[in-house]
């Protein structure tokens, strides 16, 4: 397993780099260095990549079984064996802990996770490396950074974050929780919903009014430790998919943290949250990937041993050509995400090309659990095939870090089609 120090040291570049997957199924897509080096992976960053499949395999996949079964795998567990190694803070500076590596790092980083047999726990670690902690990372002072930021980074504290609302999921502007000033103070009421980690968390990135006026004016992300009195987990929310991951209502009741919690600007809130929403879809189709492969590998090992009317599953065409016709999308997803990183590498903004992604990848995921799951026959429908969790899982991805509508909304704002109120 690499060391930290080792991960550090990645400029110096690794010989003979092995084949991530050695699998003979036809269809699998064998990556390697050489294949994709061309686009914006290089040799470290399948250094990196094969150091977190090793922990993936050796000490995650064999447990999450049973973590879905118990419907929460132990964050402080995984992610402080994350943190060990590096993976937690890979694009943020060294100051802190982090690899001070470019984003192209992270995408790696978060396609590998892919590889995790559920939905649950890569969104979960998402949240901890590329949900709460990017503004934080940008814009937080040197006061919260040392409290918050390099603890996270090091796996030894557990972030959440608290945009959602009961009344308020897309329409982020709409949120309700507010937090007054009380001299050097803010007094914070409210709650938060849907909030992931939220069972768990040591801190959370919470967005909240911090004043009247106009609605992208008046918010600020605000840190609050989550053992702060007046900070209730009211409950813990039985969802249909994602099960490894525990999802949390919280309550806010006169909960009293100082002002220098406020991350960067007050009122600055909102456009931090929408900055933030980049990596955070960025993120989301970089763990997709990985996922709809194995999907159509499964699908394609399954169908070739199964036989119907006396051939293979697989021979019929439709099936070989539905299959085929997926593979082409998931290619076309890849590109389009390597190249919103390349431009975001670059300093670009990039909200439309990672809308565009984060929708995509939640339509594909879609489409290609359900065609896929279909070929299966009744296996499919069984709790004992990775096929299933991934029709479960993968659902979410067209619903949370905004709805395949909002994504919709953004780029038609962005093509100026978007009719004014
Ligand atoms: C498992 C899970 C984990 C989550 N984790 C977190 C978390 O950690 N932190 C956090 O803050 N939030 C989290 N969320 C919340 C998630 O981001 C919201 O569920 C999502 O933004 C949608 O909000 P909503 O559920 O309130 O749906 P609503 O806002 O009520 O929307 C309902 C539906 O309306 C449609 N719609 C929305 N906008 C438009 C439009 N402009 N035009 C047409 N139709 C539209 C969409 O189909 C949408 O699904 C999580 C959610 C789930 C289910």
């Amino acid at each position: 397993m690499a060391t930290k120090q080792s991960l550090l040291r990645l400029s110096t570049r690794v010989q003979g780099l092995r084949r991530l997957s050695s699998s003979p199924t036809p269809g699998v897509q064998t990556l390697s260095y050489s294949e994709s080096d061309d686009i914006i992976y290089g040799p470290d960053h399948w250094q990196l990549r094969n150091s977190l499949r090793k922990i993936i395999d050796k000490d995650i996949n064999p447990k999450v079984d049973e973590w879905e079964a118990q419907r929460k795998f132990p964050a402080h567990k995984v992610f402080k064996l994350l943190g060990n190694n590096g993976f937690l803070g890979v694009s943020r500076p060294k100051e802190y802990g982090g690899l001070e590596l470019d984003y192209s790092y992270s995408t790696a980083l978060a396609e590998e996770l892919g590889n995790i047999n559920c939905g649950g726990i890569p969104m979960a670690i998402g949240v901890q490396t590329d949900m709460s902690t990017p503004a934080l990372a940008r814009f937080g002072s040197e006061f919260l950074k040392k409290e918050f930021l390099a603890p996270t980074i090091a796996g030894d504290l557990v972030a959440c974050l608290g945009v959602s609302e009961v009344s308020s999921g897309s329409d982020v502007a709409s949120i309700q929780t507010r937090a007054s000033r009380k001299g050097d103070d803010l007094i914070i009421n409210g709650g938060k919903m849907w909030t992931t980690n939220g069972t768990q968390a040591d801190w959370m990135c919470c967005l909240a009014n911090t004043s009247e006026g106009k609605v992208h004016a008046n918010k600020s992300l605000i840190v609050i430790p989550m053992k702060t009195p007046g900070v209730t987990v009211a409950k813990e929310i039985q969802k249909l998919g994602m099960w490894s991951s525990d999802t949390a209502q919280i309550f806010f009741e006169d909960v009293r943290v100082p002002r220098s919690h406020i991350i960067g600007e007050e009122g600055q809130g909102f456009m931090y949250q929408m900055l933030q929403f980049q990596e955070e879809r960025l993120f989301a189709t970089a763990c997709a990937l990985v996922p709809l492969e194995k999907m159509i590998a499964e699908t394609i090992k399954y169908t070739t041993e199964r036989k119907i009317f006396g051939r293979s599953v697989l021979n019929y065409q439709v099936v070989h050509f539905t299959l085929a016709e997926l593979s082409t999308e998931v290619e076309m997803l890849r590109s389009a995400l390597y190249r919103a990183v390349a431009l975001y590498i670059k300093g670009q903004d990039v909200t439309k090309l990672a809308s565009m992604c984060k929708l995509k990848a939640g339509r594909l995921l879609r489409e290609a659990s359900d065609k896929c799951l279909q070929y299966w026959g009744g296996m499919g429908f069984t709790e004992e095939v990775l096929i299933s969790r991934m029709y479960r899982d993968m659902r979410l991805i067209s619903i949370g870090a905004g709805a395949d509508e909002v994504m919709l909304a953004i780029i038609c704002k962005l093509m100026n089609t978007l009719p004014k109120k």
